[in-house]
């Protein structure tokens, strides 16, 4: 049974597998190695997930839920139309999706996989995330932190001699920034620093923010659909100001009725709205360095993730550091190659027997202390420092504040806060001891970080009473009834059927055109939508084959009039086709 490796991203995931000696990337239905973490209710209940989800942000936005990543391990619950979902469901959505195109691609099942997740990903974070495979039928054999999947297959692919590096991880809704130590087949990652709020959504925001701000529009006011057209066409133009041969500036349109609105942007100003987001690049940038000494003899920055390829981002670096950064030839696949790799490790295939890899935990990981039995605000008693190598284990004694106390009660937080209420809280474990006078009885508690970065902790009073746990947030426990119920809901919900990608993917396109056009655009997508609907009733192959092909040069056409000005001499139809 094969072992697959998954980048499960905010913005797109990918699987890869390791055989014939290579990490190997493994398309979807539609051909591609990225699908859009995008999941959309279909008007008869089933699910589409990818592509032609991302379509209907457009067409269908109250039924369709994007960047979700950003809330695994919260308790935030998204609606799709009338059904909620919690992060960790969706994600599972994504993962089901996966595991359809890998298992067609590779004609065998697959039940086991090594996911990668931010390096900054806490506690609650990890933890929903291995919720997300089990629910989609899927076993983690390990979780590994993006940045280090990306060294590994940086380092595997380019060899090289001893050398410190800085990863940085800069996608659609996360930072992450390593500092890597390599020297012969020995990978060590030293340090991390990230931010999990953070990456090319809030530059696209930051110029949807602009265009309304030069238009006098309120962002409140535009509908969702308005609001989706917004964004896609910031990502666009986003994109469009780093591609070398493309005309150094580009247009956001946006038709209200009568209304149009519009913003040109160049790379200049691109850098003015990215200023902020930048700045706090540059903080993570710099607490990572500050967390290993020497980190000032960086020999290589290597840049990875779909945001490494702004123009303007590579300009800002390069300031910092002097000299511009390395981007990975396909930044956008090195965590998911590595992540391929690290299941090749797994697997012990045996020329990639000699690569150690070691990470370090993220966040700092402790109980909350009182001084006296008056202290009513904690502070931290710290049982892991981050950047502790893992799997890293401590353990303390606690002893009791009063006389005859009855119980140890130890909360659990994760940050880098003094007092524990500045700090993530994990959990509490409670142990009873002995009556006996105050700070006679005690309980050793001993912090455990596997090797997946989650966090197991046990207590033992000096009572003999003992307690161990794995997290403790009541939903994400693994074989509660939170979960079973959880899986069940999952697995009644089906995925649109095998073999549909492709012609779902034109018929949403020409959707999506049509709920964005009025006039003449809009009546071409309506023949369309009307047109294809009709040769897929048919059944006829032939026809249908002919049809797919005359959507596709059709859709391309009314793609690139979409924004075009309906005054403007260029505005006109081929009819005739
Ligand atoms: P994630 O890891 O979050 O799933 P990716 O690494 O695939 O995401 O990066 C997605 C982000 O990269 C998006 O914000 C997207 O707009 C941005 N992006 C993709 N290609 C480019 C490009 N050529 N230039 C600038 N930004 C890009
Ligand atoms: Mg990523």
């Amino acid at each position: 049974m094969a072992m697959i490796g998954i980048d499960l991203g905010t913005t797109n995931s990918l699987a890869c597998i390791y055989r014939n000696g290579r990490a190997e990337l493994i398309p979807n239905e539609l051909g591609e190695y990225k699908t859009s973490s995008v999941v959309s209710l279909m008007e008869d209940g089933t699910i589409l997930v990818g592509a032609a989800a991302k379509e209907r942000l457009i067409s269908h936005p109250e039924t369709t839920a994007a960047s979700f990543k950003v809330w695994m391990g919260t308790e935030r619950s998204i609606s799709l139309g009338t059904r909620s979902f919690k992060p960790e469901e969706l994600s599972s959505l994504v993962l089901k999706q996966i595991l359809q195109d890998v298992q067609r691609y590779l004609g065998e099942p697959v039940e086991e996989a090594i996911i990668s997740v931010p390096a900054y990903f806490n506690d609650n974070q990890r933890c929903a995330t291995k919720l997300a495979a089990q629910l989609a039928g899927l076993t983690v054999k390990r979780l590994i932190n993006e940045p280090s999947a990306a060294a590994l297959y940086h380092r595997h692919s380019t060899g090289g001699g001893d050398s410190r590096m800085m990863v940085i991880d800069f996608g659609g809704g996360t930072l992450d920034v390593s500092i890597v130590e390599c020297f012969e087949n020995i990978i060590e990652i030293t340090a991390i620093a990230g931010n999990n709020r953070l990456g090319g959504n809030d530059i696209d925001h930051a110029i949807v923010t602009c265009f309304c701000e030069q238009n006098g529009l309120s962002m409140e006011e535009l509908d969702s659909s308005a609001r989706s057209v917004l964004y896609r066409q910031a990502e666009e133009v986003k994109i469009a100001l780093s591609q070398p041969r493309n005309a150094p500036e580009a247009t956001i349109v946006l038709r209200q009725g009568e209304d149009k609105y519009s913003l040109t942007l160049t790379n200049s100003l691109l850098r003015q709205l990215c200023e902020p987001v930048f700045r706090k690049v540059r903080e993570v940038i710099t607490r990572a360095m500050k967390d290993r000494e020497h980190a000032d003899k960086i020999d290589d920055v290597i840049l990875v993730g779909g945001s490494a390829r702004l123009t303007v981002f590579g300009d800002y670096l390069e300031e910092l550091f002097g000299r511009r950064p390395e981007v990975c030839s396909n930044p956008d696949e090195t965590v998911a190659l590595g992540v391929g790799l690290c299941a090749g490790i797994k697997e012990r295939a045996e020329e990639l027997e000699d690569i150690v890899m070691t990470d370090v935990c993220p966040f700092s990981l402790g109980v909350a202390t009182y001084n006296d039995n008056r202290d009513k605000n904690p502070h931290m008693a710290f049982l892991i420092q981050r950047s502790s190598m893992l799997p890293a284990s401590h353990q303390d004694n606690f002893y009791t504040l009063s006389d005859n106390q009855q119980r140890l009660r130890f909360e659990i937080y994760q940050g880098e806060g003094y007092y524990a209420s500045e700090n993530l809280k994990l959990g509490e474990l409670e142990v009873r001891v002995p009556p006996a006078p105050a700070g006679r009885q005690y309980a050793t508690v001993t912090f455990t970080y596997d090797i997946d970065g989650i966090l197991h902790v046990s207590a033992r009073s000096s009572g003999g009473d003992y307690r161990d746990r794995l997290i403790l947030n009541p939903r994400l426990q693994p074989g509660g009834m939170a979960l079973q119920q959880a899986y069940e809901r999952i697995s009644q919900i089906r995925l649109a059927a095998q073999g549909t990608q492709e012609d779902q993917m034109l018929l949403e396109t020409a959707l999506r055109i049509h709920a964005q056009t009025i006039g003449e655009c809009r009546e071409q997508a309506a023949e369309l939508i009307q047109y294809f609907e009709r040769c897929r009733a048919d059944g006829d192959p032939i026809r249908l084959g002919k049809a797919r092909r005359e959507m596709k040069k059709r859709l391309a056409v009314l793609e690139i009039y979409l924004y075009a000005d309906p005054l403007s001499e260029e505005f006109r139809f081929d009819d005739d086709e």
